[in-house]
């Protein structure tokens, strides 16, 4: 149910036909004078700088924060294969890693299949391994970075696993901690000395020649870790009837090393800037207001912006954001489809507004990952993000953003990769959504498809842990979430009543309880910290229910009454406490709410 009043729809269709491709073209160009945009340097200070200089001339009031962010800004990479014959490879660094000195060094180097990862010796080698190991898109996951951490290796090359297009080098991290550290997870930032990346290609040469022994290799992989201050850009347009209520609007302005960042995301910031000249145009029409964030430390800091954000405006967020929309990577060349839109209370809107806005219906859902500044599940946000991508023929499926473009984070990420009117399609999905979001007077929150697939998760869950269930096993959690699931369907019955017959007292009260009822369920159903913490970067977020996931684990240990079992086993029943609590709080909210409606 989105019930948009009839003079918004008008007023979309007015700022649609706004929407100058001639402007966003010279914004664009303007930006695309200063990549790559490594955070802390003066490069992106002046892009900041640029940014707020146009939001200024569309009248609005942006201030630069300066906040601490603890980054790693690697420097330079080598990688020359010395024995069984001199060769030269071409590689990148990680983002986040230890450093060599500047003279590198020289060592044996072995092949560790990823199943013998933790099993074989390794103290003081080179390791070559494959980057697909754990089935993840960036890297090493799955604590598999620290566990050869712990074993003393040397440096890692990582060979790539992108076999779309097997000659590029994407540049990735395996950060494990989101944001700044503290003294709880400062040990799990990694810090082998180095880890360089080798392209698909290579990578297979360099199998066959580790495996058969006496591999020997130098490599050199130069990083600078060090506290930096960052700015960080934000702007609110006022609402005028929830004033304290927003959408929170923003994308990241830095790229990663050796990367111009056309597609990730200058294209980005680009059609933020189009979407707050339009919003400003029409302010006075406005409900709530409409807060635009463009974040640093993004690439080579852990998300340092907008977990800093978070941090710094917790309580704000907490109680008054209605949604983080997340804009990265639109106006792709080639990216003529929308493949998927992610999981939340805010799909139906989304899928709305797709539809209104492109005519394109979205038939694909996928669980959302962390990965695009998703810093605010702790604090109960949801997180949208969508944007136009290539369709399946050009889709490169080993990456993570730039509509599926092969170049993303390569040096080939370059000018020429943004199709202005593709970038034209993805602003007008953006106000279409953001208009909804703000201006809707009953929030577009359905929770219904969200229930459904989160009790198909729960339930899979615990069909692979069948063989535990006499020690353990999620089926009164079950049963919650599909009461919950029900409860939704009631939810969304009512707010449609309540919308239909605008009386305010009752669209205050149905708008609290959808909003908080995320506030219960997303926190539990994306992060494994509490509150005001930050999910853990494992598996970047795309793993559901993370507090839980290693039922799984459990039920594949081979003795229940080992010390293992059992420490995993205490986890794991506190966890579920907590996910079991989420659901509670969310169905008593929304019983107590539909009682007094
Ligand atoms: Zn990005």
């Amino acid at each position: 149910m989105i019930l948009l009043p009839e003079r918004d729809k008008e007023l979309l269709r007015e700022m649609e036909a706004d929407i100058s491709k001639e402007l966003m073209q010279k914004n664009f160009d303007e930006l695309m004078e200063y990549p790559p945009l490594h955070s802390g340097s003066p490069e992106e200070e002046k892009a900041i700088q640029v940014l707020k200089r146009k939001l200024e001339d569309y009248g609005l009031e942006p201030k630069i924060l300066r906040f601490e962010a603890y980054i790693t800004d690697p420097k330079m990479a080598k990688l020359t294969v010395t024995a069984p014959q001199l060769i030269e490879i071409q590689t990148t660094p990680y983002r986040q890693a230890g450093s060599t000195t500047p003279e590198g060094f020289e060592t044996e180097v072995i092949y560790i299949p990823p199943e013998m990862i933790g099993y074989q010796e390794c103290r003081g080698k080179i390791v070559l391994c494959e980057q697909r190991t754990s089935g993840d898109w960036m890297g090493l996951q799955g604590k598999l970075l620290l566990k050869l951490q712990e074993m003393g290796v040397a440096g890692l090359i990582v060979i790539e696993q992108d076999d779309f297009m097997p000659t590029v080098c994407h540049q990735r991290a395996d950060f494990s901690v989101s944001g700044n550290p503290t003294p709880e997870n400062f040990h799990l930032i990694p810090t082998i000395p180095a880890i360089l990346h080798v392209s698909n290609r290579d990578g297979a040469k360099l199998r066959k020649m580790a495996q058969s022994g006496g591999m020997k290799a130098h490599i050199i992989s130069f990083a600078e870790t060090r506290w930096k201050r960052l700015p960080l850009l934000v702007t609110e347009i006022r609402g005028k009837k929830e004033p304290e209520k927003f959408i929170l609007v923003n994308g990241h302005v830095d790229t990663p090393p050796y990367c111009l960042g056309s597609t990730d995301n200058i294209s980005g910031d680009t059609a933020i800037l189009e979407v707050a000249r339009i919003l400003n145009k029409h302010r006075d029409k406005l409900r709530r207001s409409v807060r635009i964030a463009f974040w640093t430390g993004h690439e080579i800091g852990k998300y340092a912006g907008s977990t800093w954000y978070n941090d710094a405006f917790w309580h704000d967020l907490r109680y008054n954001c209605v949604a983080s929309y997340n804009i990265d990577s639109p106006g792709v060349d080639g990216a003529t489809t929308v493949r998927e839109a992610p999981y939340s209370e805010v799909l139906e809107a989304v899928l709305e507004s797709v539809k209104d806005a492109t005519g394109i219906v979205v038939e694909h859902y996928r669980w959302p990952t962390r990965a695009g500044d998703g810093s605010f599940w702790g604090t109960g946000l949801p997180h949208v993000s969508v944007t136009t991508s290539r369709p399946k023929e050009t889709y490169d499926p080993h990456v993570n953003y730039s509509g599926g473009g092969w170049w993303w984070h390569t040096p080939y990420e370059t000018y020429d990769k943004m199709d202005i009117n593709i970038l034209k399609t993805d602003v007008k999905i953006e106000l279409n959504l953001v208009w909804r979001l703000a201006n809707c007077p009953v929030i577009p929150f359905n929770y219904t498809q969200y229930a459904e697939r989160m009790i198909n998760i729960l339930e899979e869950m615990q069909a692979k842990s069948e063989k535990i269930n006499g020690y353990y096993n999620l089926y009164h959690l079950i049963d919650e979430a599909k009461e919950f699931r029900v409860l939704s369907g009631k939810l969304e019955a009512a707010a449609k009543s309540v919308a239909e017959e605008s009386d305010q007292k009752k669209i205050t009260k149905i708008n609290s309880c959808l909003l908080w009822v995320g506030r219960y369920v997303n926190p539990v159903s994306h992060s494994d910290a509490d509150i005001a913490n930050q999910v853990s970067m494992e598996t970047f977020g795309a793993q559901p229910f993370p507090r839980i996931s290693e039922i799984v684990d459990l039920a594949q240990m081979t003795l229940h009454q080992s010390a293992e079992f059992k420490f995993l086993h205490t986890k794991l029943v506190r966890e579920r406490n907590m996910v079991e609590d989420g659901f509670y709080q969310a169905n008593e909210l929304i019983k107590a709410t539909l009682e007094t409606l």
